[in-house]
């Protein structure tokens, strides 16, 4: 065989970025590496704005490989390839008329050819190549028919130090490589929003941790189950993922016995924040993500939301706040936490909620009753100190 299978990887954003390309390109290059480290005979490598898995098998296992890069967060495209080493152009017609006929045979369909000359040592121009190759796959394939404006299949020739022919890219998730952005600390619930939030972050770079506030027995130890398993499936994407599960049960009473019934929720969301923002600190992070969406409940309208912020210094992230929830539905589908989200549970927010919470509360009233409350200060500090931390790798 002149040829062998591989596959290239294309990332998006980080190639713009003048000054920090490099180490982003490294950042992705190691995750890739160490995501693929599973799979016995893989080489990865990079050249010109490209990565390339390689495999010492005489067949690439796909199928088992793309879903794994699929979920790298800062990759565009994965385009399953052929690579030859075989520079004279029969060859490179061979190898592309190869690659058409697996996946095109049997159907009528226009195509062009693109070819991009990075060694330009080559001894033929681009458009030559392109014109001999097309020419050899129309002469090779009975239905094929050339279209250089609106064509079904773009056939690229990749001339690197390898050469590479490929037609199909798999778009992926796009983004920035994970933890290139700083870190940020998750509220993780086991609801449908707070995944999303997270994955969202992660899109955009930021390496996350999470915090589960736990309120045994008025939430279930499947409630906690659930919490771990959505931070597994975010492992997928991260890597590595820790979750601090926050015994939270003797703040929620201490307030639940102090503060008015419409004040509740919007006090238990500022002692969740305020444990948040310790652990935050503890971990390094410079923002907190929350995955509230301004107007879904009376604790995240825009005052509600001003309410609960003074709790806290740090930022807080809040990526659905201009998201529908059939939106962030979509999103729970795609990225595969919706199916575990939507497992019966209860919140600890929802035993504790009053009939008619405040949705335009005052932050000065809100403040004083959480002064007013007794013993919070030292439940909080209990909270914190017996988090229980939980750690994912995909
Ligand atoms: P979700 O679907 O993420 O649970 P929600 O629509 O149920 O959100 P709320 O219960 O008001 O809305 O929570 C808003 C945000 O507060 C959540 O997205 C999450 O970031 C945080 N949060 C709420 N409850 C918890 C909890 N028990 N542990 C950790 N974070 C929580
Ligand atoms: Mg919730």
């Amino acid at each position: 065989m002149i040829f062998k299978e591989a596959l290239l990887i294309k990332y998006g954003e980080i190639s713009l970025r003048g000054d920090n390309r490099r180490l982003h390109e490294k950042r992705l290059l190691r995750i890739i590496r160490r995501r693929l480290s599973r799979f016995e005979g893989l080489r990865v490598t990079r050249e010109n704005g490209r990565f390339y898995v390689e495999s010492d098998a005489e067949d690439f296992d796909y199928e088992s490989v793309m879903p794994v890069v699929f979920k790298v967060l800062g990759i565009v495209g994965i385009c399953p390839c052929l690579m030859t080493d075989e520079r004279g152009i029969g060859d490179i017609c061979e190898t592309a008329l190869f690659h058409m006929n697996r996946a095109y045979t049997g159907k009528p369909f226009t195509f062009k050819v693109k070819t991009r000359r990075a060694n330009k040592s080559y001894p033929m121009r681009s458009q030559e190549i392109s014109a001999a190759v097309g020419e050899y796959i129309l002469n090779g394939m009975e239905m094929s028919k050339v279209d250089v404006h609106n064509p079904d299949v773009t056939l690229c020739v990749e001339i690197r130090n390898h050469i590479y022919v490929y037609a199909d890219t798999v778009k992926s998730l796009g983004g920035l490589p994970y933890g290139s952005s700083g870190r940020g600390m998750l509220l993780l619930s086991g609801g449908i929003d707070s995944p999303v939030a997270g994955f969202l972050m992660a899109k955009r770079g930021v390496d996350v941790t999470a915090v589960y506030f736990h309120s045994p027995p008025y939430t279930s130890e499947r409630a906690k189950e659930k919490v771990t398993d959505l931070a597994k499936a975010l492992s997928a994407y991260t890597g590595y993922f820790k979750l601090y599960v926050v015994p939270f049960t003797d703040t929620q009473l201490c307030l639940y016995k102090q503060v008015q019934p419409e004040k509740l929720t919007l006090l238990l969301k500022r002692a969740m924040l305020r444990i948040a923002e310790i652990l935050a600190e503890k971990e390094k992070c410079h923002c907190l993500i929350t995955g509230d969406s301004v107007g879904q409940v009376a604790s995240q309208t825009t005052q509600s939301l001003a309410a609960v912020e003074t709790a806290v210094t740090m930022p807080i992230l809040r990526p659905l706040a201009g998201m529908d929830k059939q939106e962030i539905i979509e999103l729970a589908r795609k990225i595969e936490t919706y199916d575990i989200s939507i497992r019966p549970y209860e919140d600890c927010c929802t035993i504790f909620v009053a009939e008619h919470p405040e949705t335009k509360p005052k932050k000065a009233a809100v403040e004083a009753a959480e002064r007013h409350a007794q013993g919070l200060e030292e439940a909080i500090a209990e909270a914190v100190a017996g988090a229980e931390i939980i750690e994912a790798e995909a």
